[in-house]
């Protein structure tokens, strides 16, 4: 039972597994900037870039119901959830073939080619 729970849940373990880890504290006795405890990364408005990525996969992978617990138990901040996956570059439309590589529809050029194969002969 607790298989099948997990494998429809569609959120990734890695990102809860990071979200839980990857924790904000204050370096130097409260006075210096914030840090990650996990990794020694700086924290900025979405944490170390390991919480970053796995926040954005939350938010773009668990349900409403889910995003919701996450905000309530503090997992996810509210400007996580403007995070967005980034668009891959090979997703953006490719322009279409060039038409220059279409054959010539002139039939004089190919006449001429042949004309050209036969006076050679
Ligand atoms: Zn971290």
């Amino acid at each position: 039972m607790a298989l099948l729970t997990l494998s429809r849940d569609p959120v990734p373990g890695w990102a809860k597994i990071d979200l839980q880890l990857h924790q904000p504290y204050r370096a130097f006795f409260g006075l210096g900037r914030l840090r990650c405890d996990w990794c020694g990364e700086r924290w900025g408005r979405h944490g170390c870039p390991s919480r970053e990525s796995a926040a954005r996969q939350f938010v773009y992978t668990a349900s409403a119901a889910q995003r919701r617990a996450a905000l309530d138990s503090g997992d996810l901040v509210p400007a996580d959830l403007r995070l967005r996956r980034r668009a891959p570059a090979h997703h953006r439309r490719r322009p279409g073939p060039s038409p220059r590589r279409q054959p010539s529809p002139n039939p004089l050029a190919a006449l001429s080619l042949t004309e050209l194969a036969a006076a050679t002969r």
